[in-house]
């Protein structure tokens, strides 16, 4: 079994063991959504900079739809690795997560 898959299956193992949240976005009654938090110690360290990448890139896909130079809307680009300004064409992109 490779590094890749073993950690898949750590991975899931880890999110199947964690509690639920109670204030879970809505979501089908067979799925459960945990935070950050709730993870804990649970994954190692490369999984949690994927996990903290992935949840950064989400929250700033839903709380940064306006463009912060002019206040035009903004388009997704580069599969949502940036937004273009439709106004003022700036390009704006995730600030990187920090260590
Ligand atoms: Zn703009």
């Amino acid at each position: 079994m490779g590094p890749a898959r073993t950690r898949r299956r750590r991975l899931r193992s880890a999110l199947a063991a964690a509690p639920p949240e109670t204030d879970a976005l809505d979501s089908a009654p067979d799925e459960v959504w945990l935070g950050l938090r709730d993870l804990g110690g649970r994954i190692d360290e490369q999984e949690s900079e994927v996990l903290v990448g992935a949840v950064a890139l989400a929250g700033w896909l839903r709380d940064a739809p306006f463009c912060p130079t002019c206040g035009g809307g903004t388009e997704l680009r580069q599969a949502g690795w940036s937004r273009r300004c439709l106004v003022c064409a700036r390009e704006h992109f995730p600030a990187p997560t920090r260590r």
